[in-house]
């Protein structure tokens, strides 16, 4: 007997029928590419119908396949994403958008920059002297360090100021955010040891006072940011706190979470600890996330009193987490919105959705309506919907939004969804009750187009 094996072809015959692509990839690739699919084939036979299939049949289900593949390999990885979802800061489409006018100015750094030289002097400057000047400005704070993202920031703060010493932190704080950033294990990777006090809803000034020993190394507040404890609580006033602390000669250390920096009542939110608040209040260090309220790049951004940020500086572990060049010229593009409050809200792209308007959402469905042909309004409805802000900021506010919402007589509401996500611009809406809805909070005006065009063609 053959074995089904026989009539698979062989890597130098596929190599000749493959042979064009080797103007796009080197040869050596593209035989890995055929040698994995026909280890693959070989290993699951049946999954490929081999016994039914001619040799012919097979060679071309291989080139198909490896045509396919090399595509994907060649075509870009990363795309613009129409977010449809109502979630500003989604986590799966990259949290805070940044804009083009943000990432078009990124020319500066697209060959080689005075990342770490001081033009006026030419010797060695610091990285963080991009962004300390108007950090020290828009926060108040004394010094600053910016490194790769906000858990980072937390670790290296906990490892400089705290290891193998204690830190105490209230049960009702121990948060999880998004799975992967667990309060008690960052403490625990950090080298510092946790000393838990208080119970989930109550906290005591007396329960920190209590906890206080020779080897306790700081205290550590931090916003629970994606849940809310309701009900019968409490919690010691944040001056108490520090007034504590500071008798004792410890500092407070502060992982804010979402960090605005401006005051988010402006748009309608709750109260959100503001940075400068914060610092105000004597918080001695102070960290947040780049790419969620602040809406910028991801990044950790630590601020605070020089005495402890000094120390931070000197960590080796800094080394390991600083940020790139364009990481830092993205930030410091952002923060130099900040400068000028008035312009803020027109200037940075999650601002604007944070401050937008039914108004304005009422008036990008009207035009991406006008842009469908009449025949498809049967199938298209404007409701009211609600959005989120995401990524742990503004856990149960549900900001008022208004969707579309798609008809499902036509087609079922997950095969719209995935029409729309093979758009040329990907579209990613949601199901709710079984029909498809696209969220205004999080649309862009550019995307009024795209939107019309992909809805008429698969309508
Ligand atoms: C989001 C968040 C973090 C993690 O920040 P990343 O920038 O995502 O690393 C840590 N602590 C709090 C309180 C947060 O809200």
């Amino acid at each position: 007997m053959t074995s089904i094996f026989s009539k698979i072809p062989s890597i130098d015959s596929l190599l000749i029928l493959l042979d064009n692509h080797t103007q796009q990839i080197d040869i050596r690739f593209l035989k890995q590419l055929i040698e994995n699919v026909i280890k693959d084939i070989k290993t699951h036979p049946s999954q490929y119908d081999i016994q039914e299939k001619t040799r012919d049949e097979i060679t071309s289900l291989v080139t198909d396949e490896i045509e396919n593949q090399v595509n994907q390999l060649l075509s870009p990885s990363f795309r613009r994403v129409i977010n449809g979802t109502g979630v500003i800061l989604h986590t799966g489409l990259g949290r805070a958008p940044i804009g083009p006018q943000i990432i078009n100015q990124l020319d500066a750094i697209s060959a080689f920059t005075n990342l770490e030289i001081n033009l006026s002097d030419g010797k060695r400057g610091e990285r963080l002297d991009h962004v300390l000047p108007l950090l020290r400005l828009i926060t108040g704070t004394e010094d600053a360090i910016v490194v790769n993202n906000n858990a980072a920031a937390v670790l290296l703060i906990l490892n400089t100021l705290a290891k193998r010493k204690e830190v105490i932190v209230s049960r009702g704080e121990l948060v999880e955010i998004g799975g992967s950033f667990r309060l008690p294990e960052v403490m625990k990777n950090s080298g510092s040891k946790m000393i838990e006090v208080g119970s989930t809803n109550k906290t005591h000034l007396r329960d920190y006072r209590d906890a206080i020993g020779d080897r306790t190394a700081a205290i550590m507040i931090v916003h629970p940011s994606n849940y809310k404890i309701m009900g019968f609580t409490e919690k010691p006033e944040a001056t108490d706190i520090l007034a504590l602390a500071h008798e004792n000669d410890l500092p407070v250390i502060y992982d804010l979470g979402s960090g605005a920096l401006l005051d988010m009542q402006t748009f309608g939110f709750e109260y959100e600890p503001v940075v400068r608040d914060v610092i105000d209040l004597g918080f001695d260090v102070v960290s947040f996330s780049g790419d969620k309220l602040l809406g910028g790049p991801q990044a950790g951004i630590i601020v605070g009193k020089n005495k402890y940020l000094t120390k931070i500086r000197k960590n080796h572990m800094l080394r390991a987490l600083r940020c790139d060049k364009i990481i830092l010229s993205l930030l410091t593009i952002i923060l130099k919105q900040y400068l000028h409050t008035e312009s803020i809200i027109k200037d940075n792209v999650t601002l604007q959705l944070f401050s937008r308007t039914i108004k304005q959402m009422r008036m990008l469905s009207e035009r991406i309506l006008s842009e469908i042909e009449k025949q498809h309004h049967l199938y298209i409805k404007v409701v009211d919907s609600g959005g989120r802000a995401g990524s742990g900021a503004y856990p149960i506010h549900s900001i008022p939004a208004i969707a579309l919402q798609l008809d499902k007589k036509k087609y079922k509401a997950s095969k719209i969804a995935r029409k729309l996500r093979e758009a040329e611009i990907p579209i990613v809406g949601y199901i709710l009750d079984d029909y498809y809805h696209l969220n205004f909070l999080t649309l862009m005006e550019d995307d009024v187009p795209h939107i019309a065009a992909s809805l008429n063609k698969i309508l």
